[in-house]
């Protein structure tokens, strides 16, 4: 049997990649069997987000409720063309569900090169 809907890190039941376009970017793989806000998680863990997550770091994720990030983030998603709407993202989950470890095969990619030195 198919996984047909749950999402891979929180079960939630969702339709991921329901209009799947190659072209789009921030989600390119990630969105397979992830939901929305599982998805965004995996985009502020990956390098291209790596200002925001240092700020949520800094600040705390209580700064993804501000309407100014949100509105930062979805410009993000235009720029990337990304399935994903805007709407359909729960701040609350993805703040709550911060912590919530990926399956193998859709951990972040993170930085692999680490900074030996400097400071
Ligand atoms: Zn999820």
């Amino acid at each position: 049997m198919r996984n047909n809907g749950n999402c891979v890190r929180c079960g939630l039941r969702c339709q991921p990649g329901k209009r799947g376009d190659p072209k789009a970017r921030p989600f390119q793989g990630a969105e397979k069997g992830l939901c929305a806000d599982c998805a965004v998680t995996h985009l502020f863990l990956s390098p291209d987000f790596e200002m925001i997550r240092l700020g949520l770091l800094k600040h705390g994720l209580e700064v993804l409720r501000i309407p100014a990030i949100q509105n930062q983030f979805a410009e993000a998603l235009i720029v990337g063309k990304s399935d994903l709407q805007i709407e359909d993202i729960s701040w609350d989950r993805v703040i709550k569900q911060w912590n919530l470890p990926f399956p193998t095969g859709y951990r972040p990619h993170t930085h692999t090169k680490k900074r030996v030195g400097g400071g």
